[in-house]
């Protein structure tokens, strides 16, 4: 498609983080954009729990990402992490630190301190129009709706608390079955979640267990509103053909640990890209993102394999490193080791859509 034969106004379903990526992109070459959003505000349909832009898969600067994603880093709220402590099988919590942060760490939700609000405010000012309170209508060019299918599901709860900034990572198959438990409290805001697969024990409830663990270990929560979310770790590959699905509705987000606000986002400019008439660079973005996307396969795929006591062994190996980011960049890095697994084993799971 050529971008002097299409109509300057294209309809985006979805005011989630891709969608507000093609939009603010879309603007910034004079199309007129409108994202519908079925709920009243954006960012209303999240729960405004704390998520971290990770800071591993793609050896980006965040402010650079952010820049050529269409928005301003520097006005955004985030907190940078430097630290965090490893909870595992039979050992006690182990530091892992890094001199370069691991996530900047954002509030989802449309509070005005939050990312999907505040990315909304970058688009308004950009001019882009928005349908609120509206369900987007089939003729949308671009679909940015979010997850679509259930394969992991995430539980959690948002608290207030006197406690310090802190950030926890909880390991385990009573806490969080072939996935990870995490606490984080920052600014007196805290959020407690599992993201798990359906255990085959029904009766285990991997919320309570990693409550009552952080209760043993000396935190208490005060009574908070609680959320339930769902994630999914098929392999779709989306296409940038009109109506193009971008964001988790395309299945582009990291299998590993269900990282996808970035990922998103590439995806909705990418979108954007294809409409400009720019299709070389966007396939060089999506060719990026399926790279990252068949290692990250590959990397859930051997992590569901661990047992307690092999992850215990791998948080201390963590802990021990002196860059423990080189450890999850390595994972996701295009190499003979990386290419020989995602051929070995990819393939053997990859599930492609009918
Ligand atoms: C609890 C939880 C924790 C997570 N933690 C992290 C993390 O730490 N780091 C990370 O990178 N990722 C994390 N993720 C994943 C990340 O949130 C998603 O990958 C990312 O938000 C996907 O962006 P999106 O724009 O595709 O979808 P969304 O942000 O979900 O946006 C989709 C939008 O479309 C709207 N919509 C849906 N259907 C319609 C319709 N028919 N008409 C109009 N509007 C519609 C929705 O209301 C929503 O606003 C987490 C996800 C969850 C659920």
């Amino acid at each position: 498609m050529i971008a002097s034969n299409l109509s300057r106004t294209i309809g985006i379903a979805g005011g989630g983080v891709a969608g507000l990526t093609t939009a603010i992109q879309l603007k910034q070459s004079r199309f007129d954009p409108i994202v519908y959003e079925k709920e009243s505000q954006v960012g209303a349909g999240r729960y405004g729990d704390y998520e971290g832009l990770e800071n591993w898969i793609f050896p980006f600067n965040m402010a650079k990402f952010f820049r050529q994603s269409g928005f301003d880093f520097s006005s955004l709220t985030t907190h940078p992490i430097y630290r965090f402590l490893v909870h595992s099988h039979n050992s006690g919590p182990l530091t892992v630190q890094s001199n370069r942060p691991f996530f900047y760490m954002v509030k989802r939700g449309s509070g005005k301190n939050d990312l999907d609000y505040q990315l909304y405010k970058q688009c308004q000012q950009a001019g882009v129009k928005f349908e609120l309170d509206h369900e987007a209508p089939e003729s949308c060019q671009i679909r940015a709706t979010g997850t679509r299918k259930a394969a992991a599901y995430i539980r959690g709860i948002n608290f207030q608390t006197k406690l310090k900034n802190q950030v926890h990572l909880l390991l385990g198959h009573e806490f969080a079955p072939k996935g990870y438990a995490y606490l984080i409290i920052i600014n007196g805001k805290g959020t407690l979640a599992t993201a798990y697969k359906k255990p085959k024990d029904l009766d285990l409830d991997p919320l309570h267990n990693s409550r009552d663990y952080f209760n043993a270990f000396g935190i208490s929560f005060t009574e908070g509103d609680s959320f339930g979310s769902r994630g999914s770790f098929s392999l779709p590959f989306g296409s940038l053909q009109p109506p193009c699905q971008v964001g988790e509705a395309g299945g582009y987000q990291d299998y590993l640990f269900g990282f996808g606000i970035r990922m998103s986002m590439m995806s909705g400019k990418a979108a954007a890209l294809s409409i400009l008439g720019r299709k070389k660079e966007a396939k060089e973005i999506m060719k990026s993102l399926n790279r990252k996307r068949r290692f990250s396969f590959v990397n859930r795929v051997l992590y569901e394999r661990l047992n307690d006591n092999q992850m215990a062994v791998f948080a201390k190996k963590f802990s021990e490193s002196p860059d423990p980011l080189s450890i999850l960049s390595g994972a996701y890095t295009w190499n003979f080791k990386n290419i020989l697994r995602w051929i070995n084993i990819g393939h053997r799971y990859e599930i492609r859509p009918t």
